[in-house]
């Protein structure tokens, strides 16, 4: 019987954790390695080993209906885009209110996670963990990593040839906190995601000059969507992922460029992806077009040589006298407490999850790997499902079928894992964010059952297939259902009124 449960990290994901043990009636115990909750949320002047860092004008890219705890709305006057600082306040309201802060064991490292010698029987694990230097050793019958996956930098030096070579500073965007000290300078940004959008448009309002190198394009999108509403309220709904699945690809490909480009042409901006029917996560900036069309952001292709002062493209085009360059190129995963973290990767560094979870080969499914899957939808509710779903399993207590089978073809098929061909390659597991949620939801007894719906509560039933999918959905109905969860979706549109 699974009783007591490891909890690696006090995140966003980490917390959903705690609480849906004690929903289940288990004991978690979570471990944090830095002094207090939030995860990658909570900014912090210096760079701090093992968690994820910020700068420090970070606002969320997910709205608030569609970001929050699923029976923990946002504050009615909160914005629709946060701040990490209005989000750690909300992060830090959730704690207290679900009283989840006495299972957290702050300033302690866990240092190894081990399966103990009868783990074929008992699915037990030793957790090694070292707080003030004193070290410990527990035995937790489950563990659930919630530490992360923006902590590593991916900064790919070989495919930068001549960098040892540059004589100006150069840095990964972990690094990045502020534009202050950039004024004057000429900066070259690598890499065209969230984070490298973000820095550049941002430096632009100090730096004599910004590039902005992308090796592929990407579609860039603003958070204030059709008729000022926000783009994934609009964006992630039922209705839109079902005209995805009946739609013929070249119509729904062609619809999906039409929309992309509706704001801006992509390709007047240097800006066009590729492969402009790939559906590879888009990037959310309001502002690099603006910035783009004024001149202090200029677009290049991607570096094909660093010289001692200047940048050569590969396009020909060379770039003299630049001072700083920031490499916003991402980051890999990485899990050095696993004593065999084959477990979790693979040999040629692919994952292997069921659902995204756990990892099949193990002989006790008792292992939950939290969070490290990447979709259009928002991190917290995912990861709230997935706990859910991960201490139901914990528990024997899910629909699907027994470990005893062959868990690694459990992983032949998953469904919601998006192809590679369709949504480009990541280091991460790219999923249909409703279509995933639906599984696990269904596993475990708690998604709507529309049909129904339409019957009993048509309204509501047309909100939830036409509205947004907004986290609320999954409290609904069934085991840890939320009695406030009608009224947060009749009313989702009237909190996003300013
Ligand atoms: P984290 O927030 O990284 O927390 C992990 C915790 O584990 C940390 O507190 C760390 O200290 C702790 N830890 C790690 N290792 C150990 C150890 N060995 N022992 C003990 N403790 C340990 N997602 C969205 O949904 N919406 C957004 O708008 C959004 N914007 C983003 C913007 C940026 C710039 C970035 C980088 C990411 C963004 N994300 C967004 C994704 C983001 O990763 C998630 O929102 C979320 O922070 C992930 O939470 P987590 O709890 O899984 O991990």
């Amino acid at each position: 019987m699974v009783r007591r449960v490891a909890i690696v990290g006090a995140g966003v994901s980490g917390l959903a954790a705690i609480k849906c043990c004690r929903e289940e009636g288990l004991e978690p115990t979570c471990f944090e390695r830095s002094e207090d909750i939030g995860g990658l949320w909570r900014y912090a002047e210096h760079v701090e080993e093992g968690r994820a860092s910020i700068y420090r004008t970070v606002f969320t890219n997910s709205c608030k209906e569609m970001m929050c705890y699923p029976d923990f709305p946002f504050p009615d006057d909160h914005p629709n885009y946060m701040h990490n600082t209005k989000l750690q306040e909300y992060i830090r309201k959730f704690a207290e209110q679900f009283d989840l802060l006495r299972h957290i064991r702050f300033k302690t490292l866990v240092t190894k996670i081990k399966k103990r010698p009868d783990f074929s029987v008992t699915g037990q694990w030793d957790v090694v963990t070292e707080k003030e230097g004193k070290k410990e050793t527990e035995v937790f019958d489950a563990v659930m990593i919630c530490s992360g996956h923006h902590v590593y930098p991916n900064f790919p030096a070989a495919s930068f040839p001549g960098i040892q070579k540059f004589k100006g500073c150069y840095f990964h965007s972990r690094d990045y906190k502020e534009p202050e000290k950039f004024r004057g300078k000429k900066v070259l940004v690598i890499g065209l995601g969230n984070s490298g959008c973000d820095i550049a448009v941002e430096l632009s309002t100090v730096a004599s000059q910004v590039y902005l190198s992308s090796r592929s394009g990407s579609w860039v999108m603003s958070r204030v969507w059709e008729h000022g509403y926000p783009w994934d309220m609009k964006i992630v709904t039922r209705f839109q992922t079902w005209l995805g699945t009946v739609l013929p690809r070249a119509l729904s490909d062609w619809l999906y460029v039409r929309r992309m480009n509706r704001p801006f042409k992509h390709e007047n901006f240097g800006l066009m992806p590729v492969d402009g029917t790939l559906r590879k996560e888009p990037v959310f900036n309001d502002d690099l077009p603006s910035r783009i069309a004024c001149g202090v952001v200029v677009m290049k292709p991607n570096v094909k040589e660093f010289r001692e002062t200047s940048v050569l493209f590969q396009d020909g085009t060379l770039q003299e006298d630049v001072d700083v360059v920031i490499f916003a190129t991402g980051y890999s995963f990485s899990y050095p407490f696993m004593e065999d973290d084959s477990i979790i990767k693979s040999r040629d560094n692919n994952i292997t999850l069921y659902k995204s979870i756990l990892p099949p080969q193990l002989e006790k499914p008792t292992l939950a790997i939290i969070g490290l899957v990447q979709s259009l939808g928002a991190i917290i509710p995912t990861s709230d499902l997935q706990c859910r779903w991960a201490v139901k399993v914990f528990q024997g207590r899910w629909k699907g079928m027994s470990w005893a089978n062959d868990p690694g073809e459990m992983c032949q098929k998953e469904p919601c894992l998006l192809s590679p061909q369709r949504y480009g390659t990541s280091n991460t597991l790219q999923m249909d964010y409703i279509t995933y949620l639906d599984e696990l939801a269904t596993a475990i007894g708690v998604k709507p059952s529309l049909p129904k719906l339409l019957l009993t509560d048509p309204r509501l039933a047309l909100e939830i297939f036409f509205g947004p999918c907004t986290p609320y959905q999954f409290r609904l109905t069934g085991p840890g259902k939320w009695s406030g969860a009608r009224r947060a979706i009749l009313t989702q549109w009237d909190r996003t009124l300013g």
